[in-house]
């Protein structure tokens, strides 16, 4: 049998895992928003506020939804887009978590975040590589940086 694609229910699981196991001390003040997305071929995640598009709305219109944001410190919602070109099982879990994390990086560090902001630019100084590893995610994001660097092109 053929490996399924990815779903965004699987995506939701893996992004609360990584939270729970590298970040448990990061509160989530908002509600955080993950789901598979266009993005330009060098670009494998993005974080920003949801904007008043229709995917999000009939998404936030569901019940239970609407009950977890209400009970959130802060309305606003947190979207985390991964590519969607991850959805293709033959990438492999770790190129995945590598990209979930970094987009959390950014969150702890106050972009796109309720939190308070921590840098003056989301990247300089390597600040989210440092953040990855000083939470032991050091070899997680080392070995997806090799595979992308090897394998990318083919997908890209
Ligand atoms: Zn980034």
């Amino acid at each position: 049998m053929e490996p399924k694609n990815r779903t965004e229910a699987w995506l939701a699981d893996r992004m609360y895992e990584i939270w729970e196991n590298y970040f448990a001390d990061v509160p989530r003040k908002n509600f955080v928003l993950i789901k598979f997305g266009r993005s330009a071929s060098r670009q494998l995640g993005s974080i920003g506020w949801a904007r008043k598009n229709s995917r999000i709305k009939a998404f936030l219109k569901k019940d239970s939804i609407k009950k977890t944001v209400r009970s959130q410190d802060d309305s606003r919602i947190t979207v985390i887009t991964i590519t969607r070109k991850f959805k293709d099982p033959s990438i492999p879990d770790y190129v995945v978590d590598a990209t979930i994390a970094h987009e959390i990086a950014h969150y702890v560090h106050g972009f796109s975040s309720p939190l308070k902001r921590q840098y003056h630019h989301p990247h300089k100084g390597g600040v989210v590589r440092k953040e990855l590893t000083r939470r032991g995610l050091g070899d997680t994001e080392k070995a997806a940086r090799g595979w992308i660097r090897q394998n990318w092109r083919s997908y890209a």
